[in-house]
């Protein structure tokens, strides 16, 4: 069954924040986009979903690239581009960490008051901390100095090059470095380099030794500069207004359209097939699946691509990288009254050091509706809740196993939460429990990892592959793409992906970005 009824010049599969980016990006090039998702709503691991009232955020919610200036404020430019614009509410803390030996801090936007409270509990290490987060501020400097888009393409990289040669050579200077061998160059106590530990794990799931320099220094720097700002209406908002933006410029979107094979022909790819046999052609096809999934790298899972045609790039890529584990996920609507319009939106619990890369090692808590009420009805907050979980964890049980489990990690979640919000088990209205499996079936993600992670400790972000493939005309985008997991990271591959689609069909414009 052949569905075409005009000329695509994409196909993109998948509605995350890398996909609806390179489509919408595509779109503003002028090419005609058509987007498979296979689930009902869009974003990915960036959506949100309503109950009863509440308003969920799938996963992320503490949301960098939020900021007006500067070329790192990705999300706030993927919306401008297409005449969108998501109306977000200032956090004035990124978060709250609860940590071993009585140890509690919050990151304030302000970037000295939270150096002064750190050097406050560290100050020995005063002129380490200072020199640590300064150099990262070098380099969130020289990436916030440049047009963002695909390093794969030479026409971009002299242009930027010619624009702000100083900033290049200073990023191209920390691409092969990791956060761990920068932090322990500059600081000797155990303690705050376990610190710096968590301010790398809390978004990429690696002790700093294993994080790239260039992804912790956009973090460490955008909370302060852009700041940490959460979208009106819930996360999701940032996928609804991509896809408006898409359709308003001619693309398309249809939902429940799960791909299950990539159509090639003479090592091309030349379309997609859905599961309902419609075989859809076009040029170009874009993979915002991880790469696992579009690969089959793991026995246990089929790729997209047929095995025969796998490029053994992506076999070398699958001997650096392992999916980082899941999460079991809770999402909580709870009386109002038991947390004071005060508290930190975000929290992260860690009882015991040992445990950090252990199987619920590390309690991540938000609480959106501190930020913005109308997620909940009157009276109420939402909590989400997720600590990491591995599928392996969940496989092979009976059903009465399984939900016995999920009650074990529940109750777990619960005692952990209630350390910091007292009183909380009486006071929930609604509860949902999502555990590696949910992820994996409702995300699509491989094992429901939350992204690819180093396999051994290697050279910073060097070896994460950009946006072509080993294929002609297929390119991947997304956390398993160049810079990595987050949704101003999935951002960046969006736009590196469709300026290099752009190069490609001779469509972007001769003029860098403002
Ligand atoms: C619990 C959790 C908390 C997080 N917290 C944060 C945070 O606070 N801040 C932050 O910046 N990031 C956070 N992240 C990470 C961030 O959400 C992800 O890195 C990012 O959303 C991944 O985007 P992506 O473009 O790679 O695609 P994904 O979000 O993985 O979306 C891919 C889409 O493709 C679809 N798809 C897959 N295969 C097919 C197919 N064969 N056919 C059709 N459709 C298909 C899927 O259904 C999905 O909609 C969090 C993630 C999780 C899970």
């Amino acid at each position: 069954m052949d569905s075409n009824k005009e000329k695509l010049d994409a196909i993109i599969i998948g509605s995350g924040i890398g996909g609806l980016v390179t489509a919408s990006q595509l779109a503003v090039k002028g090419a005609k986009v058509l987007v498979l998702e296979k689930y009902i709503i869009p974003g990915g691991s960036g959506g949100s979903f309503k109950r009863k009232g509440y308003t969920f955020d799938v996963g992320a919610s503490m949301i960098f690239g939020f900021g007006e200036k500067g070329y790192t404020n990705l999300l706030t430019r993927a919306l401008k581009d297409v005449n969108e614009h998501c109306e977000t509410i200032p956090d004035p803390v990124q978060l709250e960490y609860h940590l071993p030996n009585n140890f509690s801090i919050s990151v304030d936007r302000e970037y000295e008051r939270f150096i002064e409270k750190l050097t406050k509990r560290f100050p020995h290490e005063k002129e380490g901390i200072k020199k640590f987060y300064g150099t990262c501020k070098k380099v969130f400097n020289c990436l916030d100095s440049m047009p963002l888009l695909s390093i794969e393409d030479p026409s971009y990289l002299f242009k930027v090059f010619m624009k702000a040669p100083l900033s290049c050579l200073g990023l191209a200077r920390w691409l092969p470095v990791n956060a761990g061998d920068v932090a322990r160059k500059f600081i000797k106590d155990q303690e705050l380099l376990k610190f710096i530990d968590i301010e790398c794990f809390c978004w990429s799931v690696m002790p700093a030794i294993k994080t790239p320099m260039i992804n912790a220094g956009m973090v460490f720097t955008d909370r302060h500069s852009g700041g940490i700002n959460y979208p009106k209406g819930g996360v999701g908002k940032i996928a609804e207004k991509l896809v408006s933006g898409i359709e308003r410029l001619g693309g398309n979107i249809r939902y429940k359209a799960n791909v299950t094979e990539i159509l090639l022909e003479n090592e091309k790819s030349i379309g997609v097939k859905l599961s309902n046999g419609e075989e859809i052609y076009s040029d170009i096809v874009v993979s915002n699946s991880t790469r696992w999934d579009t690969f089959g790298l793991n026995d246990s899972v089929k790729g997209l691509i047929n095995s025969d045609h796998v490029p053994n790039s992506e076999y070398k890529w699958s001997e650096k990288y392992k999916p980082s584990p899941s999460f079991v996920s809770l999402h909580l609507g709870v009386s109002k009254q038991i947390i004071e319009d005060s508290f930190n939106c975000h929290h992260i619990i860690v009882h015991d050091w040992d445990e950090l890369e252990n199987e619920k090692g590390v309690i991540f808590i938000s609480i959106p509706t501190l930020l913005d009420s109308s997620l909940a009805p009157d009276g109420k907050h939402i909590i989400h809740a997720f600590t990491p979980s591995s599928i392996s964890e969940w496989e092979n049980l009976s059903r009465d196993q399984y939900l016995i489990k999920k009650q074990k990690y529940y109750s777990f979640l619960i005692g952990k939460i209630s350390n910091i919000i007292p009183n909380l088990d009486e006071n929930i209205e609604h509860k949902e429990i999502g555990t590696p499996r949910t992820h994996k079936k409702f995300l699509g993600r491989f094992e429901g990892s939350y992204g690819p992670i180093p396999n051994k400790k290697l050279l910073g972000l060097l070896p994460m592959p950009f946006n072509s493939t080993g294929i002609e005309n297929l390119y991947c985008v997304g956390d398993s793409c160049f810079p990595g997991q987050g949704l101003n990271a999935v951002a960046f591959s969006g736009y590196a992906c469709a300026h290099k689609i752009g190069s490609k069909l001779k469509i972007n414009s001769f003029n860098l970005p403002d």
